[in-house]
């Protein structure tokens, strides 16, 4: 299996550290507002990637961080008058739904960043100790000159970056020896979140959060670590530097990096108003599609979403679930229960198919060309089932292509549908649930429907209702 390795910028064979075992960890989102479909995309392609090691055997330890302490929760938090934790409890919540929309697999571990405050401060002493790093005025900067691999994932000459310093330079970080170090500890300003430190009562800095949730979780040494390419540098530049200086051991074996995703050809943002969530996008599709879509190209290449990309990912998916709803269907009604000889040649062919698929994960997770390899399956299995066929071998072909869709995390058991009066009956529930102040049923109602495609809004006029 080949992984495209950003340390060394080229592909390389996937050689595990431990056999049949895989450590991956992928730096997960900020939680201050829903997820936007750019941070879905290292979600989708990461999950993809995991489900495709477990196929071939791995066991993968896949370990995945909330980054639940930063600047904008705490912004948001006194925007709404509430505490920091209330707004990262209630994005963590909404986030997990997403990916639950998306088919994302939850991680063997999801660490929070202000549970694993005391591993943090570990390693900050451990790194004052070697020479790594020194405090001032309760703030600590790692000593980024003295870790002389530094630039070797990013690819970045230090003259470079010398060059260009007073870019680096932050406002009130100018009793730094050097621009080029950065900050592990910072003490707390008026009002925000803080823990005890040997240095000042503060918090950490965002990238040893990573350094030492990967280590706890997954050891000194891990198979592969993960996220967007704008956090190539500094943060894991930043996380190597800190975790290999404070172990002594190569961090990571192989760091994969997912390009942006764009929205109508122009970088995604939310000043440019051009931002869409993850939510908003499940009141229009299914978010299988948004999953389709994100696979239909390479992770390395940057992806446009538009409209008409989301239209042709919907037709894409569908014309996969009608073939498995095809199966089923002759399934229902076929007149023979076993294989005969004819049905054991053709379904012996399918095994180009899955060839062409693994031949496509294997070069470097192009699900690109395993999604084209599955429709060729599906045009395979449509010429070559109809009511005359077996039940086994129906059978045979609807495991297979479940087999496949199932790598791809795409679902195609087709959701049932739900009618009219059950969903009303389910509204008044809601609302005798809201009156005996039952929030928690009332919620779990309104999901329930959600998950069934339906989107309540609450008005004045009482509760309306839509299909997605
Ligand atoms: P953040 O919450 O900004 O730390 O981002 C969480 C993850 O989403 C990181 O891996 C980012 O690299 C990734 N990400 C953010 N925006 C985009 C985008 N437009 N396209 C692809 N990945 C993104
Ligand atoms: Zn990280």
């Amino acid at each position: 299996m080949k992984v495209f390795n950003t340390l060394s910028k080229t592909k390389q064979e996937f050689v595990p550290l431990e056999e049949n075992k895989v450590k991956m960890y992928v730096c997960g989102p900020t939680v201050y507002n829903f997820i936007h479909i750019g941070n879905a995309r290292p979600m989708i392609v990461f999950d993809t990637v995991r489900r495709y090691f477990e196929y071939k055997g791995y066991d993968v330890n896949f370990v995945s961080n909330f980054t639940d302490v930063d600047d904008k929760i705490i912004k948001r938090a006194i925007e709404e008058g509430v505490s920091s934790e209330e707004i990262s409890k209630r994005y963590i919540a909404e986030c997990k739904k997403d990916m639950e929309g998306m088919n994302i697999k939850p991680a063997t571990k999801h660490p929070l960043a202000t549970e694993e405050i005391d591993g943090m401060i570990e390693m900050i002493g451990q790194l004052i100790e070697k020479g790594f790093a020194y405090e001032k005025n309760g703030t600590v900067y790692f000593r980024t000159r003295k870790f002389g691999e530094y630039g070797k994932l990013s690819h970045k000459n230090l003259d470079d970056l010398r060059s260009g310093e007073r870019s680096l330079l932050v406002t009130g970080e100018d009793e730094k020896e050097d621009a080029l170090d950065f900050v592990l500890w910072k003490p707390k300003k008026e009002g925000e979140p803080f823990w005890e430190s040997p240095w000042s009562q503060g918090r950490p800095g965002w990238h040893i959060e990573c350094s030492v949730m990967s280590k706890k979780y997954l050891g000194e040494q891990i198979d592969i670590h993960a996220g967007g390419e704008d956090l190539v540098f500094p943060h894991h530049e930043n996380e190597i530097a800190q975790s290999e200086a404070a172990n002594g051991k190569e961090f990571s074996k192989y760091w994969m990096h997912n390009a942006f995703l764009n929205i109508d050809n122009h970088k995604m943002s939310k000043s440019l108003g051009n931002f869409r969530t993850v939510r908003e996008i499940s009141g229009q599709y299914d978010l299988q599609v948004l999953r389709f879509f994100m696979l239909s190209a390479h992770y390395r290449s940057p992806l446009n979403f538009s409209a008409d990309l989301m239209e042709a990912s919907k037709s894409g998916l569908e014309r996969i679930v009608n073939a498995a709803d095809h199966l089923k269907f002759l399934t229902g009604n076929a007149k023979s229960e076993t294989m005969t000889e004819a049905e054991k040649a053709l379904f012996g062919k399918t095994g180009e198919f899955v060839e062409g698929f693994e031949h496509a994960m294997e070069d470097d997770f192009n699900t690109a060309d395993a999604v084209a390899a599955v429709f060729e399956l599906v045009k395979y299995i449509n010429t070559n089932t109809d009511e005359g066929s077996s039940k086994e071998y129906l059978g045979k072909m609807l495991d297979l292509l479940k087999k496949l869709t199932d790598v791809l995390g795409l679902i195609v058991d087709r959701k049932e549908e739900i009618l009219d009066s059950d969903i009303e009956e389910l509204i008044r529930e809601r609302q005798e649930a809201r009156k005996a102040k039952d929030f928690a049923r009332a919620d779990a109602i309104r999901d329930e429907l959600l998950e069934k495609g339906i989107i309540l809004k609450d008005t004045r006029e009482g509760v309306q209702w839509k299909r997605a």
